[in-house]
């Protein structure tokens, strides 16, 4: 059983099955509603993905491919949660980040590298810190 939710604990979703591959996407709708370089998603079943509690907020807009989209966010602190893929109702593609387990995602591959921003690669060589640069 996997279970994840918003930033503000309004929404949170429960999902029993196997988790699918995840995938970075590069694609310009992903770094808009992101806020980020790219959107790391994870696919799962429609039919063992829950909402328990929390009224998710949905916007429908049609994609770089063509397709139509649903992005599903928490409408108190506006965290993205999942999108909703209309032509393929049995499939729910979920962010990573919202997994209260990260490290039950695995990512596969990436798409739309067309689109990808220079930032999206974080040089190796950056200046890091462990923890915020104070
Ligand atoms: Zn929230
Ligand atoms: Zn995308």
């Amino acid at each position: 059983m996997h279970s994840g939710g918003c930033l503000c604990g309004a929404v949170r979703w429960t999902y029993e099955g196997e988790v699918g591959a995840a995938a970075y996407c590069h694609c310009a709708d992903c770094r808009r509603c992101t806020g980020s370089a790219f959107n790391v998603s994870v696919r799962v079943a429609a039919g063992g993905f829950r909402i328990v509690s929390g009224e998710p907020k949905r916007f429908t807009s049609t994609a770089e491919s063509g397709r139509p989209v649903t992005r599903c966010f928490c409408q108190e602190c506006g965290s993205p949660l999942y999108t909703l893929p209309p032509l393929h109702p049995e499939l729910v593609f979920v962010k990573a980040g919202s997994f209260d387990d990260p490290a039950a995602v695995r990512p596969a591959h990436q798409a739309w590298t067309r689109s990808a921003v220079r930032w999206a690669k974080i040089p190796g060589d950056l200046p890091s810190f462990e923890k915020g640069r104070s």
